[in-house]
């Protein structure tokens, strides 16, 4: 049986760019829209031309792509023309594919907020949709707070998107803006909505601000609305969009989608979905959610032995799909909880063959538990764990000796004038040959960083294209006196990521024991000679 086709509409460069704390550069939403593109997302709604000199610029020229290009912007204003509205010609000059309107589908807005009549503000739609027909666009209008309008008078809300729609847009897109909505609700309203608009020239757009984003998603296309609306990893305001990287995988691994809907993703691109998901979080300096569905770190993970042994016989027993599909990886965390089954998958991934009745097992169970005693996290610290099991099986070669280190942090100036500076040394010793090496940093775990890869002669090249992408400090108050829990977060060149820990009373100290693990970790995983 054919499949209908649902269309993927992404507004992470428009409504994502909303969020609290994200500040797009051109370059970003270059990068995005690409990246975008390349997973086959149908959309890409880029910005807000008129409105900013990124978004402006963005729309200033060409930009090929295979997804339909979209700009935003509002429908000619009350009491003028469109083509004595700037705004509109700034929108209509943009070099886009597609135009996506926003009008206001709810009455009391209209009133309130726009002080105008409904008839012009249906007036507004049909003459915008007409203007940007006229330039050869694709057009779109999105019904700002259409489940709220609806409700509040739905001839109002409906005129609204029957006004675009007999104008010819290809979509009529309704919002649920504050979020506020329920799935049973937006079932109802849109399957009312498809009865009188077709389906298939219907999106639906969900704000999370009852965590529900993703299902009024799914209960919409259930109504008959075949544009889905939604951002990567759920950016945008206040609680963010539908977040098509959850929505995706869904639409294509559940039966319940997957045989009725195809998308434009194929099974190949959505093998690159958790890479997406985590590249956006780069960009945007941001540590990804451990816990985020499908792509999240711990989506795949277990803990508990039983179900770790069970795992390792057959993955479906507590799997509802496989991690491979989505580009994620089945993880077995090693920790106090843990028994020697987890250990043992542990090392497989890892690539250590060891019989599971090496007394080494069970000696290294006990290490793992003794140092999570006294405040080591294991299941956080992947590298560390990986370097720990590699020493006990006598696997990690002698690189390098740290013979001293010194750190000093010291206030100048005065008052208005007052100057912080942080310098460290550092003294490694290879082979017979000793590097004494010195910097400043913004803080003495930077300095330290800094100074301990300046200069690792013979292995310098392996570390070369290492950076710090992540770094926590946490309290433990263990027993008499706190300690200090250090976990750094690294990647390299090729987008590997590692986690190590370091744990000590004394913050630079525990912070030395990271960064020592996670240089360590790049220099075995370079296969770097002893
Ligand atoms: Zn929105």
């Amino acid at each position: 049986m054919a499949r209908e086709r649902l269309y993927l509409f992404d507004t992470t460069l428009r409504d994502g760019a909303q969020t609290n704390g994200v500040d797009f550069t051109l370059a970003d939403k270059l990068a995005i829209a690409r990246m975008l593109d390349e997973l086959g997302i149908d959309y890409v709604e880029a910005g807000y031309p008129g409105a900013n000199p990124i978004d402006t610029s963005f729309f200033s020229e060409r930009r090929p792509m295979r997804s339909c290009l979209t700009a935003f912007g509002m429908t000619r204003r009350p009491g003028r023309s469109t083509s004595n509205d700037p705004g509109l010609v700034a929108l209509l000059e943009a070099e886009a594919d597609a135009i996506c309107f926003v009008a206001k589908s709810w009455d009391y807005h209209v009133r309130v907020a726009l002080e105008t009549t409904e008839e012009e503000m249906l007036a507004s739609i049909r003459d915008s949709v007409r203007a940007a027909k006229a330039k050869g666009r694709e057009v779109m209008l999105d019904c700002e707070h259409f489940f709220d309008g609806y409700k509040a008078k739905p001839e109002f809300a409906l005129a609204c998107a029957k006004a675009a729609y007999d104008e010819g847009a290809r979509w009529v897109v309704l919002c649920d803006t504050n979020g506020g909505t329920l799935p049973h609700e937006v079932e109802k309203i849109v399957g009312e909505v498809c009865s009188v608009i077709p389906g298939d020239h219907v999106g639906i757009h969900s704000h999370n601000d009852t965590e529900q984003a993703v299902a009024n998603t799914f209960a919409a296309v259930r109504a008959g609305a075949r544009q889905i609306q939604g951002t990567l990893n759920g950016l945008g305001e206040r609680c963010g969009n539908a977040n098509l990287v959850s929505i995706i995988p869904t639409l294509m691994l559940k039966p319940e989608f997957s045989e009725k809907f195809e998308i434009g993703v194929s099974d190949d691109k959505l093998h690159i979905l958790t890479h997406v998901s985590h590249a956006l979080d780069e960009m945007l300096n941001r540590a990804p959610d451990r816990h985020a569905p499908y792509v999240g770190d711990s989506a795949f993970a277990t803990k508990t032995g039983i179900h770790a042994s069970a795992i390792l016989k057959e993955p479906a027993t507590y799997e509802h799909v496989s991690p491979e599909l989505v580009g994620n990886k089945r993880r077995v965390l090693v920790s106090d909880q843990s028994g020697k089954s987890n250990v043992l998958a542990e090392l497989e991934r890892i690539g250590l063959a060891v019989d599971k009745n090496d007394p080494r097992v069970a000696r290294l169970l006990e290490e793992v538990k003794d140092r999570e005693a006294i405040g080591y996290a294991y299941e956080a610290a992947d590298a560390s764990f990986e370097l720990l099991a590699r020493r006990m099986l006598g696997s990690v070669p002698k690189f390098f000796d740290v013979s001293y280190f010194d750190v000093k942090v010291e206030q100048r100036g005065q008052n208005g004038g007052a100057e912080v500076l942080t310098t460290a040394v550092v003294k490694v010793k290879i082979g017979d040959e000793i590097l004494i090496n010195a910097a400043e940093g913004n803080g003495p775990v930077n300095a330290l960083d800094v100074a301990l890869r300046k200069d690792l002669g013979k292995y310098q090249k392996y570390i070369q294209g290492m950076r710090l992408t992540d770094y926590r400090v946490r309290i433990l108050n263990g027993g008499t006196e706190a300690v200090t829990r250090v976990l750094i977060e690294s990647a390299d060149e090729s987008g590997e990521h590692w986690a190590t820990i370091g744990v000590s009373p004394n913050i630079i100290d525990a912070s030395f024991q990271a960064l020592m693990d996670s240089i360590i970790y790049k220099l075995v995983k370079s296969g770097a000679p002893a």
